[in-house]
């Protein structure tokens, strides 16, 4: 065969798999065994979890972190709410492909490699007290859940990174298994033709694309809040960082510390970012909400907004917790008791991405606490 009449076959044969797959994008994943492999990709499945070797969030130290820095505090706020040393919290299983609540023991609990041993000490103060009344408590306790946000969602970055170029391998080494097949089918030694690259960006890679970019804007916002803070903490001022620490004389089986926003109005782009926290003590719950001092007067009109009536609060943080922050632990018990189609409900607003914490669910999480209040009400 000349030259020329085994190039124009090699090209018959590529037209015709880059058609088949720009027609259907799943044909790479016909192989079962291949498809599993990727799925469940040992690598990725790692990704998942936060690594062993980071370094202390404290601005210029460069000591390793701990691996087990507490978010949340575990001698008040997990213990609290904790039944025979667990919680429950909201986790993806990958091997099932769903969203559910899982067991977590105490000690795990809002854990991350935060601090570095001595700066681990800078919480002391509040936690030795086991509360929290100074400022300087309140914006500490930000300060780590703003950290926590940082090392999660680099650790998500970088997932979204090993994933979009394990993909990309795995699709151009299909479809040159798949141009090799057909070549063979036109009588052309298929071994003459080597694994390419291809440009093209299918859905799955646009989706790779989008995730990458939202990590990477959000870590930006991130840093600036983060830098805020640092400021605050040196200096023991509410310069930069405006954190509004609520009190109230109830317990809500459940801690929440992440972030949440909505967006400044209707015609606007921006969205006010707020660090979010529900900490529930012995006899008492602290909800804290901190955001740039710029969007301050947001920030009030949204806490304004739930403030007029105890059931309201709640309901506020049913919506962090739906709406906002999936870094949440509930108390097992409360869980169990809610009815399946509550739960359901619950796991599916999980994944509406499109509400603010302005949204509030048609249903309840914390039906035995307003149970509970209306009762104290009454007597
Ligand atoms: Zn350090």
């Amino acid at each position: 065969m000349e030259t020329k009449e085994i190039l124009a076959r090699i090209e018959l044969a590529m037209d015709k798999v880059i058609e088949e797959y720009q027609n259907d994008n799943f044909i790479i994943f016909s192989d079962h065994n291949d498809k599993q492999k990727f799925l469940f990709d040992k690598d990725y499945f790692k990704s998942l979890r936060f690594g062993k070797t980071n370094t202390c969030m404290f601005l210029g130290c460069v000591q390793r972190a701990i691996n087990n820095s507490h978010t949340i505090q575990k001698a008040t706020s997990i213990s609290t709410i904790s039944e025979d040393g667990h919680l429950l919290w909201p986790t993806f299983n990958h091997k099932k492909g769903v969203l559910e609540l899982s067991k977590i023991g105490l000690n795990y609990a809002s854990t991350f490699p935060g601090f570095c041993r001595a700066h681990e000490q800078m919480f002391n103060p509040f936690e030795e007290k086991k509360d929290m009344s100074t400022e300087q408590d309140f914006r500490l306790q930000v300060y780590r859940s703003i950290c926590r946000e940082i090392v999660e969602n680099k650790r998500s970055l970088d997932t979204s990174l090993l994933r979009r170029n394990q993909y990309i391998l795995f699709r151009d080494n299909k479809l040159s298994e798949m141009i090799r097949a057909e070549a063979d089918a036109l009588h052309i030694d298929s071994k003459s033709i080597v694994s390419m690259r291809h440009e093209f960006v299918d859905w799955r890679l646009r989706e790779l694309n989008k995730s990458v970019k939202q990590s990477e804007a959000y870590l930006a916002d991130l840093h600036k809040l983060y830098l805020s803070i640092h400021n605050d903490l040196v200096k023991n001022k509410a310069q930069k960082v405006f954190v509004q620490a609520m009190e109230v004389d109830w317990v809500i089986p459940c801690c929440l510390a992440g972030r949440g926003g909505f967006k400044l109005n209707n015609k606007s782009k921006r969205r006010a970012d707020i660090i979010l926290n529900a900490l529930p003590y012995e006899n008492k719950t602290f909800l804290i909400l901190a955001s740039h001092f710029k969007d301050k007067r947001f920030v009030d009109t949204y806490i304004n907004s739930f403030t007029k009536h105890p059931f309201h609060l709640i309901k506020m943080v049913e919506s962090w917790m739906l709406y906002g922050s999936d870094h949440w632990f509930i108390r097992p018990s409360v869980w169990e008791s809610l009815a399946d189609d509550v739960k359901d409900k619950v796991l599916k607003e999980l994944f509406n991405f499109n509400k603010s914490i302005y949204a509030v669910a048609d249903f309840e999480i914390f039906v035995g606490l307003r149970e509970q209040l209306i009762l104290r009400q009454q007597t």
